[in-house]
């Protein structure tokens, strides 16, 4: 069974760790939570 990375928020800092994750070890499942309807549009 593969790993799997939750990540609480999906803003700038969300987004950064779950890309982070993927290029340390491409085989993760990830799943990004957010509690608003819409994620992050910071650049
Ligand atoms: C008025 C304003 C204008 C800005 N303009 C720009 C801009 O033009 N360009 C730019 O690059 N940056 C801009 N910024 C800065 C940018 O918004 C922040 O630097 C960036 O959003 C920080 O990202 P973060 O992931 O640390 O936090 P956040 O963006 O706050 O992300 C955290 C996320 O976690 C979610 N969250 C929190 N708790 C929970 C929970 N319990 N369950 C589920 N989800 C949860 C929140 O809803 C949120 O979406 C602006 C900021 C402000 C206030």
């Amino acid at each position: 069974m593969g790993k799997h990375v939750v990540i609480i928020g999906a803003g700038a800092g969300g987004a950064s760790a779950a890309a982070e994750a993927k290029r340390t070890d491409p085989s993760l499942s990830i799943a990004m939570i957010e509690q608003r309807s819409e994620v992050s549009v910071a650049a």
